[in-house]
């Protein structure tokens, strides 16, 4: 059972390698910590490090990387915290499973962090797309592995038209709109 105080949630940011999930879900936890929440992020990048070490790419691995973190993210929404994750979660029904699980707990906030294939290659953070266009790297997201966009995001974030202050800002307000972050007062506004 759910403890009696719980005011847990996780946001979900969900987008392409390179959109953005990374920049924008790290800023709203520093937003989130200076309101005093208790955050943990999930970056999917170090998840993988760490909880799903040794998974690959292939669609039945990414589903349990994803299963894994929304497992996580349904116990530390159990218990409180705001959770913030960032992934690419790039199938509609796998998105749809951790959003079942983890609303069992708190609610669930979807972010489609988005931005269009040709920007995430052109930004090309960490040079996965020449590999991935150069064939280098197989099944990669948007290029040989599809991304389904989602048709159920509360906040969808379009990071070619938006900041990221501004992304936050909408997150923010999603939040607070939804009641689930107390509205900022003039003290605790982002300076
Ligand atoms: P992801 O986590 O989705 O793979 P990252 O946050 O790691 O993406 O990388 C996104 C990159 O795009 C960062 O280098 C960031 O500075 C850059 N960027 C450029 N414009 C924006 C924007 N408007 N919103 C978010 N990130 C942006």
């Amino acid at each position: 059972m759910a403890p009696a105080q719980n005011s847990g949630f996780t946001v979900w940011l969900t987008g392409l390698s390179g959109a953005g999930k990374t920049t924008i879900g790290h800023a709203v936890a520093v937003e989130l910590e200076r309101r005093g929440l208790h955050v943990e992020v999930l970056d999917g990048d170090v998840v993988r490090t760490h909880l799903s070490k040794g998974l690959g790419f292939s669609h039945e691995d990414r589903d349990t990387n994803i299963e894994r973190i929304g497992w996580v993210a349904s116990r530390l929404t159990r218990h409180g915290a705001a959770v913030v994750v960032a992934a690419i979660s790039p199938y509609d029904t796998t998105r749809k499973r951790v959003r079942a699980l983890v609303e069992e707990q708190g609610p669930f906030v979807e972010v489609w962090v988005k931005a269009p294939l040709e920007e995430c290659a052109r930004r090309d953070v960490k040079g996965l797309y020449a590999k991935a266009f150069a064939g280098e790297i197989t099944q990669f997201t948007g290029v040989d592995d599809p991304y389904e966009e989602p048709d159920d995001a509360e906040v969808v974030a379009d990071t070619v038209a938006l900041s990221p202050d501004e992304s936050v800002a909408l997150v923010m307000a999603e939040l607070e709109r939804l009641g689930i972050v107390p509205v900022a007062t003039p003290a605790s506004a982002p300076r």
